[in-house]
Parts: C-alpha cells; structure tokens; sequence
C-alpha cells in the first residue's frame, strides 16, 4: 500500500511538472479546444435537417426561428415551403421574399434546412479585387488553414457587383428543389453595400451540407438581398471564423422520415446553387 501512494504521489507530481513545463500558447490551444467540444459553445456549425432532403422536396418547416436563433446569431438557410433566402446577422433573422425585399422573421416563423453559428472571428483576409465567386474563394482559400473544417464567412463593405435570387413559396405535391428554382427571380444589385453571410464547407460534407461556398447577401441597410449567385468585390475585408463543430438536427416526423437518403444528388446540388 506505502508502496503503491509513493507511487501515486511520484505521477502527480510528474504530471504536476509536465503541466508547468507545457508553453502557454500549448496549454491555451488544448483549453480551447476542450472548450469547444464541451457543452453549449460558440464554435459549433448548427444545422437544420439536409441538403439533399432539400433537394428532394422536404419543404415544411421544423424548427421555430426563435429557437434556431439560440443555436446562433449568424446563417442562412431558408423558410417553411421554401419561402424565400434567410440571413441570420449580429442575432437577427430576416426573410428576402421574391419582392427582393428583406423582412424580419418572427419567432414563430419555421425553417426546413438552415446552418447558424455564434460569428467570432479567426482571421480577416483583405481581398483588393475579385470579379466574379471562383476568384473570390481562390483569395479567401489561401487563409484557410485546413480544408477539412468549416468556415462561416462574413464580408461587410461596398460591392461593385451582386446577382441574387429568391424563391417563392411552394404548394404540395411539392417540385424538386431543381424545378422550383427554375421559378427563381433574379437581383442585381451595383454599388451596394451591405453584408455577404455564409458558409465553407468541406467536400466530405456532400449531401449533408453545401460542399464549397454558400452565401447569401443582405444590404446595409438591411432592406434587400438574397442567395448569390454571382458578385464582385474590391477593397472589401473578409472575416473567417473557423469552426470544428457540427450539430445536426433531423426532422423526426413527415416525409423526411421515410426519404430515400441513399442517391447522388450533387448534379441537382450543381445546378441549384448557381
Ligand atoms: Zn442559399
């Protein structure tokens, strides 16, 4: 027994040693990522259902605005029947209707398929000039630090250039997400300021979430926007906030529970996005 508390004792104190030897910047990185694996966290990608139960037409909302709003004050996504873009922004949600125009959601309003997080940046990336979204995530993919996370990305400045889209409500039987896009009315937006709201995702997300870029726009003044489908930027300072987490929440009732998951859809997803 003497034996056995010497040794107990002797381990403590060698782990006591370690600890104290560890650098700071060590010890803070293996804190922080303790931190953000446990309990309610800021650094956690929350989810709503599926892309690919997107695609496949589950368009009734699930989950109340209030509630995803405590899962994060930052997303996009979209609204019961598929009525119109969302922006979530500094913990306000709002709706972009086929009017172009940008109204707060009520609580009570629901959501089918959105992501959120709580927004905190990791690094700022400055970008001089990107004319079209594939020069964009060129420039913001040089300052990631790994392409196996996600990204929620934030850009506030004055955009030579945006094109967006919204889509209205749909009625059952409801179309493929593919159809009802082609139903889709157009934005261009010159000059505007305003904020790009949106996600990188990794391509081992492929049918959970949109692999790649996924971003949604909202004016300064926060009147107008939609799903980009196209922008330029000049002079403008990306935000990246580097997030290891993800949370899924899946529809436990209605046609998502009796879905066929197991397709490829990406040749939908390919055409739905752009
Ligand atoms: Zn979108």
């Amino acid at each position: 027994m003497r034996k056995c508390l010497c040794a107990t004792l002797l381990a403590s104190i060698l782990i006591l040693a370690t600890l104290a030897a560890l650098p700071a910047a060590a010890a803070r990185e293996s804190e922080s990522y303790s931190d953000s694996i446990i309990g309610q966290d800021r650094e956690v990608l929350f989810q709503v259902s599926t892309i690919d139960a997107l695609l496949l037409a589950v368009y009734d909302g699930i989950l109340p605005v209030g509630e995803l709003k405590e899962r994060g004050d930052f997303g996009i996504g979209t609204f019961d029947r598929l009525e119109g873009e969302m922006i979530v922004v500094d913990g306000v949600c709002r709706q972009v209707k086929v009017d172009g125009k940008a109204y707060v959601v009520p609580d009570e309003a629901t959501t089918p398929f959105a992501t959120v997080t709580f927004f905190d940046h990791d690094e700022k990336v400055f970008v001089e000039k990107a004319d079209n979204m594939t020069e964009l995530g060129e420039i913001l993919e040089t300052s990631f630090p790994s392409e196996n996370v996600f990204y929620a990305i934030r850009i506030d400045g004055t955009f030579p250039y945006v094109k967006t889209r919204s889509v209205p409500a749909q009625e059952r039987p409801y179309p493929l997400l593919v159809d009802a896009v082609a139903n889709q009315t157009v934005f261009e937006f010159e000059n505007a300021s305003g904020t790009v709201v949106g996600f990188w995702s990794p391509e081992f997300v492929d049918g959970i979430n949109v692999p790649g870029y996924h971003l949604h726009f909202i004016t300064e003044d926060r009147t107008a926007g939609g799903h980009i489908l196209d922008l330029r930027v000049e002079g403008a300072e990306a935000e990246l906030d580097l997030t290891p987490n993800i949370f899924m929440a899946l529809p436990t009732a209605g046609d998502f529970f009796n879905l066929d998951l197991t397709g490829d859809l990406s040749s939908d997803l390919e055409k739905v996005e752009k």
